[in-house]
């Protein structure tokens, strides 16, 4: 069963790559920030994220200065990223907590010694920081192999059966952790992403044009075109 699910992930993975080429290598931000860029990417789309990261971080220089600002001010410097009001206060949360335990905020390495275990539980125990979020930070910051789930990944993992219909994205994102080959995390994850943004998409999929519908049980059923 588990090389079964191992083998489907890999194919997977070699369709994807085929048809949309190696993804792009990781941005490597530095641990905290790439943390507070996923808190920013939350419901929104990729370029309004990064222009409220440039705005916060032309507002705010340093991170310091953030976990000691009144949440307005930062709402006002991140608007552009939509939901302001909720991000900018789990921001400083996510900042305060972290200082809390004696993490240096500004200092670009702070993290990036914790073994994976200990900076994962350190990560998900930070207000408002889930699964999806703490496997970015490992993923895109550290090029640790944890795969994080999205709304198109867990889409599309549904649609294909990799997991049951009713799995929730966490209970996707540590179903799929437990079967992916390490050296397929970041590739897999972004060519997911992009499959279901791109073909895969939810209403109404371009099934005709799908390079994973061999794979696929639910090939022409999902609102057939
Ligand atoms: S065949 Fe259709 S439902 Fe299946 S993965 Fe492709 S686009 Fe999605």
């Amino acid at each position: 069963m588990v090389t079964g699910v191992r083998r489907r992930l890999r194919t997977v993975a070699a369709r994807l790559r085929r048809a949309y080429g190696e993804a792009p290598a990781p941005r490597h931000l530095p641990p905290i920030d790439e943390l507070v860029l996923t808190i920013l990417s939350q419901n929104t789309s990729d370029v309004n994220r990064d222009r409220a990261y440039a705005d916060l971080r032309r507002s705010y220089p340093s991170w310091a200065g953030v976990a000691a600002a009144p949440a307005r001010s930062i709402a006002r410097a991140i608007r552009r990223g939509g939901l302001a009001l909720t991000k900018a206060p789990r921001i400083r949360a996510t900042l305060r907590s972290l200082a809390g335990r004696g993490v240096p905020l500004d200092e670009p390495r702070a993290l990036a010694e914790l073994g994976d275990a200990e900076l994962w539980n350190m990560l998900i125990g930070l207000p408002g920081v889930g699964p999806k979020t703490a496997a970015c930070v490992l993923l895109f910051s550290l090029d640790r192999p944890h795969f994080p789930v999205d709304t198109h990944v867990h889409r599309v993992a549904i649609r294909l059966g990799l997991v049951g219909e009713r799995a929730t994205a966490v209970q996707t994102q540590s179903a799929l952790q437990a079967h992916i080959p390490p050296d397929l995390v970041y590739g897999l994850h972004m060519g997911l992403i992009r499959h279901g943004r791109e073909v895969c998409v939810a209403r109404r999929p371009f099934c005709s044009q799908c390079v994973l519908a061999v794979l696929c049980p639910r090939v022409g059923v999902v609102d057939p075109r």
